[in-house]
């Protein structure tokens, strides 16, 4: 096939987390590119379950346009489809091309931006991805093992050749602890690229096990008492030379002085961010002490129980520490849109910054083997521990303030339809629901 002949879909990452859009010819890509391609504004408060918000804020009126972003082009022919896989992701703007308060591409612009603005720094960043094969008929296998990875063979191969082709610049592919589950980690980035890449790899897992007859779950637990899948966002900050700069060796843990508010903002308004980086009914089931997922709000050099974790500095063959330096937000999932995650971990980074927020204590232990003073002494919150709570914690915060109304009345809207549909479900129920959904 003429692969001048095949399709471009032009996207946009809702607020459900699903990728949504609008498909031409590729020859027609430039004309789109000009003017962009029709979209309604209640498109925005479509739940995961195909319904819609009986009484969302937008109605049936109104127009926008999605403006694909050329540089956001990803192109492959390796997803064993027929046709290219060739996806490029837009920005939702009005028809006078300004931008639209529910865009989600636009909301992480706008934080990095202003990130940049009050500090000079740009944020580098990268998403881990945790996923389940499915409906395969695979045998089982041992964790980690060889032969975990060797019996999807080719899918692996098949995987990492997809993703490198479409751009996304794949480092590992490997089996992780769960049953089925791999992971797939990529280089980083500029954090928008960054949150690009993330959906794309999902979209691009998903194609290729479907042609293997499979499917590829990222849901946060595939059941109650399985292994979650983690989302977890890597972060670090350049200088305006594109030097590193989140590294102090002098700094507790070795963080840069505005590498610690940074993170100070963000264990402050962890509550209030959790159910915009784990979004879901099921999130809540993965975020519990002693999954290796993180449940306080907690600050540590290289704990994978913590929320922030900070990664090790590896000193063979004499490498640079602060290029390799970076922190870990472990209290995420695929059910967050990529986007909102990242502008949310950044706009309380950012506050942390501009209101210049006491450099975090590392922790190191067990905190449910604190009493509750010694946690309150350590800054040790528990994350809140349903959808519904997270929403409170969300809807009661100054965390509101970076936010449209309109985008958060209609996530609010959204996240309370889930709640509703699940309340009559059992939680092994909620979690078949969303292992299909995502
Ligand atoms: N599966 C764990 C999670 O739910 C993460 C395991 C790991 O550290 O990679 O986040
Ligand atoms: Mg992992």
């Amino acid at each position: 096939m003429n692969t001048n002949q095949h399709l471009t879909s032009i996207a946009t990452t809702d607020l459900a987390a699903i990728t949504r859009g609008r498909t031409v010819p590729a020859t027609d890509l430039d004309k789109s590119a000009a003017s962009g391609l029709g979209w309604v504004p209640a498109n925005l408060s479509i739940t995961p379950f195909g319904s819609i918000v009986g009484d969302n804020i937008w109605g049936s009126s109104g127009d926008l346009r999605i403006l694909p972003d050329l540089e956001a082009r990803y192109h492959t022919r390796l997803t064993g489809s027929e046709t290219p896989f060739d996806l490029v992701l837009g920005d939702l703007v009005k028809l006078d091309g300004s931008p639209w308060v529910g865009c989600t591409r636009s909301l992480l612009k706008a934080a990095l931006s202003d990130f940049k603005t009050e500090t000079g720094l740009s944020v580098v960043a990268t998403f881990e991805q945790e996923f389940q094969l499915l409906d395969t008929a695979l045998p089982p296998a041992h964790p980690f093992s060889i032969s975990a990875l060797r019996r999807a063979d080719p899918f692996p191969t098949k995987l990492f050749a997809a993703l490198a082709e479409a751009g996304v610049v794949p480092e590992m592919v490997l089996a992780e602890f769960g049953e089925f589950q791999f992971e797939i980690t990529n280089a980083p980035a500029p954090a928008l690229v960054a949150a690009d890449r993330a959906v794309v790899i999902r979209e691009i897992v998903r194609e290729l096990a479907r042609n293997f007859g499979w499917r590829a779950s990222f849901t946060p637990k595939s059941a109650p008492d399985a292994v979650g899948n983690g989302v977890h966002i890597h972060f670090s900050f350049t200088d305006e030379a594109g030097r590193p700069a989140t590294y102090d060796p002098s700094g507790e843990g070795g963080l840069s002085a505005t590498a610690a508010a940074f993170c100070a903002g963000i264990l402050s308004h962890l509550p209030a961010i959790t159910c915009l980086t784990a979004s879901s009914v099921p999130s809540f089931y993965r975020l519990k002490p002693h999954s290796w997922s993180s449940s306080y709000t907690w600050l540590a050099q290289q704990d994978r129980e913590a929320s922030l974790r900070i990664c090790p500095i590896v000193t063979i063959g004499d490498r640079d520490p602060s290029k390799q330096y970076n922190i870990e937000y472990r209290v995420s999932d695929a059910t967050a849109n990529p986007y909102v995650a990242l502008a949310a971990v950044v706009r309380a980074g950012l506050d942390g910054v501009k209101s210049k927020m006491l450099r975090p204590h590392l922790f190191s232990g067990d905190p449910g083997k604190l009493s509750v003073e010694e946690r309150a002494s350590r800054g040790l919150r528990r994350l809140p521990q349903s959808l519904l709570e997270a929403l409170d914690e969300l809807t009661d915060s100054a965390a509101t303030g970076w936010f449209a109304p309109e985008l958060l009345q209609s996530f609010v809207g959204l996240k309370s339809a889930e709640i509703n549909h699940c309340a009559n479900l059992n939680t092994d129920a909620v979690c078949n629901l969303y292992e299909r959904l995502y």
